[in-house]
């Protein structure tokens, strides 16, 4: 059985990415923060199609928690190598700069940006030693080209761009992999406030996203079809920039 964990898998995209790597022969291990309904039917949906995995909840911005759910699960079973890992949580507080308070600026770059550090430092060392491990951080076209009411958000998700470009060549030679995915607008939550009709036509698809769409590369770079593929942010974006 292979292992792998998502987080922010109750909902959007991190749901989708449970669901394809669950179809995929994954045992998913699905965190989320504090909708336990949904992750539950989440995890429903994987066992409907007859793939399976279990609920872990955790705040990824606490390194406490982390150590200690994520932590005491892997003590728990020795025996199992969590050997893909999708960094998918994360939150907007949009504002523009001016306006920004602490608390918007703090808690988005708690819940985006440290939380990468705190869940892959947990599962780095056995990925290494086992020399198996693949990393997909979900980041956005706003860290690649900015956005204005972003600053905070943006900040996040490009520092996790240079992270993720950096660790891949940190581990490499230890076969394991470390890749970015930067999706443009997706019908989830997030984005479920935004006029479509009016920013389509941004975009040369002419339409937002399924969170789907963004799960079939996760689960291709979560495969051996992407072995030789480390350091690379992918867009999903209908062709708004490249
Ligand atoms: P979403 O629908 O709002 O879902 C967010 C997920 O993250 C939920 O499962 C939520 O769990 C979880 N989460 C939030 N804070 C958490 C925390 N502190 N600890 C653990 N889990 C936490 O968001 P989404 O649109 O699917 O976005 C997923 C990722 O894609 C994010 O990193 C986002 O920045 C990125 N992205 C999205 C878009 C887009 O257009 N949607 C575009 C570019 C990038 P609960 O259900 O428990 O709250």
């Amino acid at each position: 059985m292979k292992y792998a964990l998502v987080t922010g898998g109750s909902r959007g995209i991190g749901k989708a990415i449970c669901i394809k790597l669950a179809s995929d022969g994954f045992y998913v291990l699905i965190n989320y923060r504090s909708n336990k309904t949904e992750a539950e039917h989440t995890l429903a949906e994987i066992k409907n199609n007859g793939g399976d995995g279990e609920l872990m909840q955790f705040d990824v911005s606490s390194s406490e928690e982390v150590r200690s759910v994520l932590g005491k699960w892997m003590e728990a079973n020795t025996d199992k190598h969590i050997e893909v890992l999708v960094n998918n949580a994360g939150i907007t507080k949009d504002n523009l700069m001016v306006f920004m308070s602490d608390d918007e600026w703090n808690t988005v770059i708690n819940t985006n940006q440290h939380s990468f550090f705190f869940v892959t430092k947990q599962l780095l060392q056995n990925m290494i030693v086992k020399k198996n491990g693949k990393i997909i951080n979900i980041v956005s076209l706003s860290g690649q080209k900015g956005q204005p009411g972003q600053v905070n958000y943006a900040a996040t998700k490009g520092a996790i761009i240079a992270a993720t470009k950096s660790l891949a060549q940190e581990v490499g030679k230890k076969k394991v992999t470390v890749n970015a995915v930067a999706p443009g607008f997706i019908k989830t939550d997030m984005t479920s406030q935004m006029d479509e009709n009016m920013l389509k036509s941004l975009i040369p698809l002419n339409r937002f996203g399924e969170p789907e769409e963004v799960a079939e590369v996760v689960a291709f770079l979560a495969s051996g079809k992407a072995s030789y593929i480390t350091g690379e942010v992918i867009s999903v974006n209908g062709g708004m920039y490249s």
